[in-house]
């Protein structure tokens, strides 16, 4: 089975007490049933914690308190990690911020960005292609390889085409290419994509804006800390477009082009994508930590992913004129 890791994948250590925020604050802790059965029949101190602190609803989880994972110590170290080792931690945190996506017949690994040490290893280090490698074992897939097969050939296109251009630009020709691929997921042919042409046309189409409206629908979200809600409520817009919002994209592109295998819908994850990096330049300050901080309340939520994928169609934040449109300042 081929295997497929990012670049920067098994160079990611986490920098526990150094850690500017924590996997272990702000969420709850989904723990998986063997976990769960573990903790439940440890004795001792610790056992009882955790039976105190263990949850069931649609599965267990370790219930926060003060905003923080009960587990969590003073020094920025877990108690379970502490007294028991690495190998008793749940599967969420011994795999936590590495993301793993299973295809049958290939995987892919990548880090979720809303650690902070995986956002500053993925947004600064120099774009590198994925290391390949075969593993045992794989399974029949249960993907439509056609599809897949057109996913995988224009990712690579896309990720190239986003290292040809300065940012704004890039990002228009993502949407502009994103069309072109979903008319041949959508049964039409490939045809060949003229960058300086799309971009004349995207000139055309922009319509001006400003970001409040894009603003104004992250509000309407589902808010998980008042930082993030701070933040949308007072931006203070960069003037240029920094780099790290290139890897942003390009983060985005490598994490979710393959997911239209699923329901054959790329545009409404093109629009995912350049929601955040119009939304992350538009917030201001270093764009690592807020690319972080959107991590942290978008990525982890199913329910705001799923809102924004549902809104790439309808909402008038999301229109291809308006994303154009703020690509150009
Ligand atoms: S967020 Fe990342 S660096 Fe911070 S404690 Fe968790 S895994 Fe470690």
């Amino acid at each position: 089975m081929l295997i497929r890791k990012n670049a920067y994948f098994d160079a990611f250590r986490c920098i526990a007490g150094s850690c500017p925020d924590s996997c272990c604050q702000e969420w709850d802790v989904a723990v998986d049933e063997d976990a769960a059965a573990y903790y439940r029949s440890l004795p001792g101190e610790l056992g009882d914690r955790l039976r105190q602190k263990l949850k069931q609803e649609d599965g267990w989880y370790l219930e926060i308190t003060d905003r923080r994972c009960p587990m969590w110590r003073g020094d920025g170290l877990c108690q379970i990690q502490f007294e028991l080792g690495e190998g008793a931690l749940c599967k969420t945190c011994r795999e936590f911020p590495r993301l793993t996506h299973d295809y049958g017949d290939f995987v892919e690994y990548g880090l979720e960005l809303s650690c902070p040490e995986a956002a500053r290893i993925l947004l600064t280090a120099p774009a590198r292609p994925a290391v390949e490698g075969e593993a045992p074992g794989g399974e029949t897939p249960e993907y439509d390889a056609e599809i897949m097969d057109i996913l995988l050939r224009t990712r690579r296109q896309a990720l190239a085409l986003l290292e040809q251009h300065p940012v704004p630009q890039a990002l228009q020709l993502l949407l502009l290419y994103g069309y072109r691929v979903q008319d041949e997921l959508d049964g039409g042919e490939a045809v060949a994509f003229d960058a300086e042409a799309e971009l004349a046309f995207a000139r055309q189409m922009a319509q001006p804006g400003t970001a409040e409206d894009l603003r104004g629908f992250y509000l309407s979200l589902e808010l998980l800390t008042e930082r993030w809600e701070n933040r949308l409520r007072n931006p203070q817009p960069l003037t240029r477009w920094p780099e790290e919002i290139r890897a942003l994209a390009r983060y985005g592109i490598e994490r979710y082009w393959l997911q239209a295998v699923s329901d054959f819908d790329l545009i409404c994850r093109v629009k995912l994508i350049l929601s955040a990096c119009i939304l992350i330049k538009n917030l201001g300050g270093d764009p690592v930590a807020t690319a972080q901080l959107w991590s942290k309340e978008i990525e982890n939520s199913a329910e705001n992913v799923d809102t924004i994928l549902d809104a790439a169609y309808t909402h008038p934040a999301l229109t291809d004129v308006r994303l154009l449109g703020l690509l150009e300042r």
